[in-house]
């Protein structure tokens, strides 16, 4: 069976675009749409025809891109569905434990509230790769715009039960920042310190920080590592206002 292939790139101001590619049957998913043409002119960089878009979450930054996709390649969209309306042309409504096929490659989704009621996460075993749009990020998690810390709680141990090595794709490059914020809730951490040094590092010469890993969330960040919902709320909290 042959590779699938992922490819990331900017968008917008701190959002990653995504694709995944199945060279043998030819399809080609975007994870979210930040910005139709920069999604356009990497397919077309690669000559990958886009067949599929799978949304993560409603908001603009990752479904912006839609409609104008649909229009220019007939795109069957795959998100969320438990709140009608939210995703512009939603085909195929999914929700947690659902299972689809790309190409002869499992797709498994997982219903990760906390930044938003609705959101999910796409894991493709075959890539040992996690698409997680705003629920977890390199050393930080999404804003509790819609859900409570327990919910989140529950979303990221979830995240933890993946192989150690699975590839985290994230939907923004926060690394830096949450690096900073996450120093200063648990100074100690040589892992931590480690990784923010190599963070800069990268971001000093405009290279992602994305993937990460469920093994290096593991040891480096804060949300993944509270112990309880009540800390986790906690950590939030302070993170709102760092
Ligand atoms: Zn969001």
């Amino acid at each position: 069976m042959s590779k699938l292939e992922i490819a990331l790139f900017p968008c917008l101001s701190d959002n990653y675009g995504l694709l995944i590619h199945d060279p043998q049957s030819g399809k080609t998913a975007a994870i979210d749409t930040p910005d139709a043409d920069e999604i356009t002119r990497q397919c077309e960089a690669r000559n990958w025809g886009l067949t599929d878009i799978w949304n993560t979450h409603h908001h603009w930054d990752h479904t912006g891109g839609n409609l104008a996709l649909k229009e220019k390649y007939g795109v069957n969209i795959t998100g969320p569905n438990m709140i009608e309306g939210r995703i512009p042309g939603l085909d195929i409504g999914v929700g947690e434990a659902d299972i689809f096929q790309f190409g002869h490659h499992d797709v498994k989704v997982w219903h990760t509230p906390g930044h938003t009621k609705d959101h999910i996460v796409y894991y493709v075993p075959d890539a040992e790769a996690i698409f997680v749009g705003d629920t977890l990020f390199a050393m930080g998690c999404g804003r509790l715009f819609e859900g409570t810390p327990l919910q989140m709680f529950e979303s990221l141990k979830k995240l933890a039960s993946l192989p150690p090595e699975t590839k985290v794709y994230c939907a923004h490059e926060y690394t830096v920042s949450n690096g900073e914020f996450a120093i200063t809730v648990e100074s100690e951490n040589p892992a931590l310190r480690a990784a923010l040094g190599d963070a800069k590092t990268k971001r000093t010469k405009a290279v992602p920080t994305i993937p990460t890993t469920i093994s290096k969330e593991l040891e480096t960040n804060p949300f993944m590592r509270a112990e309880t919902p009540e800390i986790l709320g906690q950590i939030r909290a302070a993170k709102d206002n760092f």
